[in-house]
């Protein structure tokens, strides 16, 4: 008997975070369950590889899981029971600025106080304002704007209005969604660096701050500042986890099972065709795939309504990815501005080079027209100060990224391979130049990863969109990845979209899944045991 005859109650495209949590819910909820995975391994952008020497282990995609203790997930499906850990650095993050000097993130914000009050006290004063004023309301923005379908944006600012929001908060008003992230940081605080670390934040999370629009949710995502999480062992661990919660609850992963397409019938979707076979679905297929994929690709265009491929045709990507280089090291660098502030020795994250928001605004243009930066500025990470087992012991592994343009302006996006080994020496030289001892044998190897070759192994990374979709308002609530798709529901009937191209957005946050359960739970009338937000 082959291994799809008796056809599954779901058939999930893509082993992603997102896809394998649905999956869980729906195998614990009785259903019978395939993922189906076109690479060789579960786990989407949750990859761990040794790709520099053996026994050195470099979280290829995402590194910094923030949602951790706020996304339901992790306690629904119990996975810090299932072989999964994660660390809480004490010292998150951090910049070193060209005159010696440093400022760090804690998670202890006293900490993180004095370290904004070396720059200014009036900057560290807002500070402490704005986190104890977020703090009041983190907990219910998280989970009523991520962890549900979106609402418009319109009904949101409205009941902001009607709560009478400009008198009880002093950060958050309705004016935010005409505002950028920078403008933010102009109108509340007055030091160009500590606008600058603030803005970083905001620009790893692909929150770009000249964006107009983009402020409306980022007191939210500063208030997500202090819980950084670093998976122990590699990402790839969390994938682990879901795979284990899904097996356990008779799901089936399937691994080097590429969905080639999705077969309809009388307008529903019921099941999809892989290199393996016909693999039926009773009840219903969810995608995590990008929106493109699915309705260019997947479905043939005699089952996509006009209006849906039009939308489809027209959703916008991120014009920034992302640059990286993974390095085997014999031990932890040091910083120069340490002496100033020894702590900067141990942030899991340094930005190294932004300064001002003058600094994103030059970066991002030149993105724009495919250059490579002139001013290099770095983003970097030593996962081994708080993860011994990633590195043989005494050594470190370490990560740099650099936001990049997909297709470069001379040659596109193939012309990477010729520029990366040159590319990535200069990356690694600059952040040796802020540090002590990186000279002299500190670095064993390093290895890249382009743009480009981020989209060739995941290729729902669309233009290397690690977000699958821009992070824009024209691509955010109501509008992602359109508006007709918005609700996780398809004009396909029993065709779901379940990734990162919805609501919110990508990232490890699990809500785009978690939210396109909620709505097949309406759809088929499935008690909801998880815990209700
Ligand atoms: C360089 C880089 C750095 C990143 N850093 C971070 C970070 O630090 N923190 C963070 O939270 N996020 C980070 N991300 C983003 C994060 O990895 C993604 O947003 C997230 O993994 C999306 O999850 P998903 O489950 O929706 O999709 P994915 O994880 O992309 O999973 C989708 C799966 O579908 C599979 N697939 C595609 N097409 C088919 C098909 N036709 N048939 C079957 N399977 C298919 C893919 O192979 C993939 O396994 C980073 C990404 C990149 C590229």
């Amino acid at each position: 008997m082959g291994m799809f005859d008796n056809g599954f109650d779901a058939v999930i495209i893509g082993a992603g975070h997102n896809g394998m949590a649905l999956a869980a819910y729906l195998a614990k909820s009785g259903w019978s369950v395939a993922v189906l995975e076109r690479r060789t391994e579960e786990g989407g952008g949750l990859s761990t590889e040794e790709v520099t020497e053996p026994n050195f282990l470099h979280n290829l995609h995402s590194n910094y899981h923030s949602l951790v203790g706020l996304s339901p997930v992790y306690d629904d499906l119990q996975l810090l029971d299932n072989g999964v850990d994660y660390a809480l650095p004490d010292v998150q993050m951090g910049s070193v600025f060209s005159d010696g000097t440093a400022l760090t993130i804690h998670t202890d914000m006293r900490k993180t106080y004095e370290s904004f009050a070396r720059f200014s006290k009036q900057d560290a004063d807002t500070w402490m304002r704005l986190w104890d004023e977020v703090g009041g309301y983190m907990d219910l923005m998280v989970r009523t704007l991520m962890f549900a379908p979106p609402i418009r944006l319109n009904d949101l600012t409205r009941a902001l209005a009607s709560w009478g929001v400009e008198e009880r908060s002093e950060f958050l008003t309705a004016r935010l969604r005409t505002m950028s992230v920078a403008d933010f940081l102009d109108k509340h605080f007055e030091n160009d660096r500590i606008k600058a670390m603030l803005a970083f934040h905001a620009a790893i999370c692909a929150y770009q701050p000249h964006i107009k629009g983009l402020a409306v949710s980022y007191p939210v995502l500063l208030g997500k500042i202090s819980n950084w999480h670093l998976c122990r062992g590699g990402s790839h661990r969390l994938a682990h986890a879901l795979m284990r919660v899904i097996v356990k609850a008779g799901g089936r992963v399937f691994p080097q099972v590429p969905v080639e397409e999705v077969v309809v019938e009388n307008g529903r979707a019921v099941g999809v065709r892989t290199p393996d076979g016909f693999v039926k679905a009773h009840k219903l297929v969810a995608s995590s795939v990008d929106a493109n994929q699915t309705f260019e690709k997947l479905l043939r265009p005699e089952h996509v309504p006009e209006k849906t491929a039009v939308a489809v045709r027209e959703i916008q990507y991120q014009d920034a990815t992302l640059f990286n280089v993974h390095l085997a090291m014999n031990g932890f660098p040091r910083y120069r501005a340490a002496a100033f502030d020894p702590d900067i020795d141990r942030a899991w994250i340094v930005n190294v080079g932004y300064e001002s928001l003058a600094d994103f605004k030059d970066e991002f243009d030149r993105i724009r027209k495919g250059l490579l930066p002139k001013t290099l500025r770095l983003n970097v990470a030593v996962n081994s100060l708080y993860d011994p087992t990633d590195a043989p012991e005494g050594k470190a592994t370490g990560l740099i990224r650099v936001f990049a343009p997909f297709a470069l302006a001379d040659g596109g996006p193939e012309a990477w391979g010729a520029v990366a080994k040159e590319f990535g020496a200069r990356c690694v030289e600059r952040w040796a130049s802020v540090c002590t001892n990186m000279e002299g044998g500190l670095i064993r190897r390093w290895a890249t990863e382009t743009p480009h070759d981020i989209s060739q192994k995941m290729i729902n990374y669309r233009f290397g969109d690690w977000m699958v979709g821009r992070v824009h308002p024209k691509n955010l609530l109501e509008h992602r990845p359109t508006d007709e798709l918005s609700q996780y529901r398809t004009p396909i009937k029993g065709l779901y979209m379940c990734g990162a191209s919805q609501h919110p957005h990508g990232y490890i946050t699990f809500a785009p899944g978690y939210n396109c359960l909620s709505v097949i739970a309406d759809d088929f009338n499935l008690e909801k045991w998880w815990v209700q937000i």
